[in-house]
């Protein structure tokens, strides 16, 4: 059903928006079967596990971490990483960038904002977004490179406010970009959007949709 699933969602997305195919949980033979049907950006959100994974399936594949990055973990995923989705910290900002000089390497990264009602959400603020871009630390780190933001809704079932969410990083997108990137052609990522919202985020201005469950079907834990 793999390739069905990706079919039918690839036909509802515009040509603007990228799909990453979020894997967590699933064996590397569903990742298999997903590249079997021509996809090559897969999102993980465990270093250890993105590792491995990346170490037995083709190298042409995109990874992108999505989830929660512990700084003793930054290691094991610097050298491929294609996108880290869930910079929420100057902290973590700081040491991705140590790692990645190390390896001689510019990673992109995207800062996630806490959009949701949920209080467990990882994500900056606005104060904490810009007090991160003005500091001195911020420009002298060579080694990373911000291209967008990321954020998660509500899970709810109230469109309205899953809505009000996505609108609402999409206006700190536009601020930011106008106050700190407006000459930088690669800050152009809006991550939003997963299975239950994408078709919501999509509407709202997403550039890279964030979809597992739709593809691979139920995962056994939530995480
Ligand atoms: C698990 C996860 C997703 C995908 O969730 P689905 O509902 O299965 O599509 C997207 N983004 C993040 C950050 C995730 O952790």
């Amino acid at each position: 059903m793999i390739k069905e699933n990706l079919e039918k969602i690839r036909a509802t997305l515009p040509e603007s928006v990228t799909l990453v195919a979020v894997s967590k949980t699933k064996p590397v033979s569903d990742l298999q079967e997903a590249y079997d049907a021509g996809q090559r950006i897969f999102g993980e959100n465990h270093a250890l596990e993105m590792r491995d994974k990346h170490e037995v399936l083709p190298k042409d594949i995109q990874w992108h971490f999505i989830g929660h990055l512990q700084t003793n973990k930054i290691k094991y995923i610097i050298p491929f990483v294609t996108l880290i989705h869930s910079i929420d910290s100057a902290n973590l900002l700081e040491a991705v960038n140590k790692e990645a000089k190390k390896h001689d390497r510019i990673v992109d990264c995207l800062l996630q904002f806490h959009i949701a009602m949920e209080e467990t959400k990882f994500g900056l603020d606005m104060d904490e977004a810009r007090q991160l871009l003005d500091s001195e630390a911020f420009k002298q780190m060579q080694n990373v490179r911000i291209c967008g933001v990321m954020g998660m809704a509500t899970f709810t079932d109230d469109e309205a406010e899953v809505r009000k969410e996505f609108k609402h990083l999409k206006d700190i997108f536009e601020t930011l970009r106008k106050d700190y990137f407006a000459d930088q052609m690669q800050f152009k990522q809006i991550s939003m959007g997963m299975s239950d919202d994408y078709p919501i985020a999509v509407e709202e201005g997403a550039t890279l949709v964030r979809v597992g469950s739709k593809i691979f079907g139920a995962r056994n834990y939530n995480v």
